[in-house]
């Protein structure tokens, strides 16, 4: 019998495609032909980024390229093995010791990612008889972490220690059984910096919260590694919190421009993580290359703060013209800087048109944001000059005008 006569069992995967272009919701991928930058090859172009989360523009620093090549010389392009099969290299140690030191905890443990991180470390430490309370906007990885966790869990109103606190105060007081029992375990979970608004976590509040009710903070600095706190250690020191957040888990993959993710926290947690989380055990170690870059990129953002400064500096400005022309911004204290359109179809028309003007950012619409929050989202970078930034400017303002998102 002929292929043509039979039924094909994915079809109904061309229907639900068909429905996604219908409503405007689904996004070819463009092509990058060029490294990493402040000015990349997208589809055969030359444009301006504001999409990359290379906040230090160390993806293709000098130094982290030389960091890789040697690494691949000395120890070859793979590492052969889950770490705890054969594959841990002094390279993935020294990695982790200085991470314990750059974060000031204990220990650390590395992940392929921040998602495989978040989805290791949450299901390990928590089970039956924890609680994990998030906010609503916590990560896609947070979330998948819980539903791996045995552990019941509640959703507090994003960013209001409030009702985090009447959660909290609920949970102690009915217990796990509603007669008082109490759980082993209450974990708090929070994004550091929320990676579609750019706000940045209450974490005072949350943390004096937490203390309040004897429950354990964790806290996902993807977007703030790097960005926040002294050398871009992150929400934790960025707030002189140091020593009161139990789990900090960050990323290797945006301002440190490699790939990966870690947990920092004490020893013991290090020591069950290796015993017990799953990627770890069950998924290859990365490459020396990736764990040599990423060490060389902790040593950069301590000897080369003047990185630092001109993200933050790049950030300012970007906001203070991007405001002045009249688009609306909403409330991000980071380098993630929304241009809030609220219509779907509007917001991937308005990135389209940027891109005719050579400007990369992204359309962000339903269901990564609710139906009616669509954004362009843009993201400076330490890359970026000011004449780069000035052109982009010149490039929402051409495009907002023609769409009747500013007037003028
Ligand atoms: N957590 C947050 C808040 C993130 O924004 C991301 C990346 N989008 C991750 C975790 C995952 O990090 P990685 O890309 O290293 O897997």
């Amino acid at each position: 019998m002929g292929t043509a006569s039979r039924p094909n069992p994915l079809a109904f995967l061309d229907e639900e495609l068909a429905a996604l272009r219908e409503r405007h919701l689904y996004r070819p991928l463009r092509v990058m032909s060029s490294a990493q930058g402040p000015i990349v090859s997208l589809d055969g172009r030359r444009v301006i980024s504001l999409s990359s989360n290379d906040y230090l523009g160390l993806t293709h620093h000098p130094r982290m390229k030389r960091a890789a090549l040697e690494a691949v010389q000395q120890f070859g392009a793979g590492s052969g093995a889950v770490r705890t099969i054969a594959g841990t290299m002094t390279l993935h140690e020294e990695l982790e010791a200085d991470l314990a030191a750059f974060k000031h905890t204990e220990a650390v443990l590395t992940f392929q990612s921040g998602f495989t991180a978040n989805t290791g470390v949450i299901p390990t430490i928590t089970g039956e008889t924890d609680l994990i309370v998030s906010d609503e906007l916590n990560h896609a990885s947070i979330i998948d972490g819980m539903r791996l966790s045995k552990a019941p869990r509640k959703v507090f109103k994003h960013a209001d220690v409030e009702a985090l606190r009447e959660v909290l105060r609920e949970a102690t007081t009915k217990g796990r059984d509603g007669e008082g029992a109490p759980y082993r375990l209450i974990l708090v979970v929070t994004d550091g910096v929320f990676s579609m608004d750019g706000d940045i976590a209450p974490l005072p509040g949350i943390v004096a919260a937490a203390e309040e009710f004897g429950a354990a903070v964790m806290i996902d600095d993807a977007h703030a590694s790097g960005v926040l706190g002294e050398d871009g250690r992150g929400t934790v020191n960025h707030f002189g919190l140091d020593g009161r957040v139990a789990i900090q888990v960050g990323t290797l993959s945006k301002a440190v421009g490699v790939l990966g993710g870690y947990v920092a926290g004490s020893q013991a947690l290090r020591d069950i993580l290796i015993q017990r989380a799953r990627p770890f055990l069950f998924s290859t170690s990365h490459p020396p290359a990736v764990a040599a870059a990423c060490r060389e990129a902790i040593r950069i953002m301590q000897e080369e703060p003047e990185l630092h400064e001109r993200l933050w500096a790049n950030t300012r400005r970007f906001k203070a013209e991007l405001a002045r022309l009249g688009f609306n911004i909403g409330t991000s204290e980071t380098p993630i800087t929304p241009v809030l359109l609220g219509d779907s179809e509007l917001t991937i028309r308005f990135s389209n048109r940027l891109f005719d003007e050579g400007v990369f950012g992204t359309s962000v619409v339903f269901p990564t944001v609710a139906l009616d929050r669509a954004r362009i989202r843009t993201i400076v970078t330490a890359a970026h000059t000011e004449e780069l930034l000035d052109r982009a400017l010149g490039a929402f303002d051409t495009v907002g005008r023609e769409l009747g998102v500013i007037s003028g």
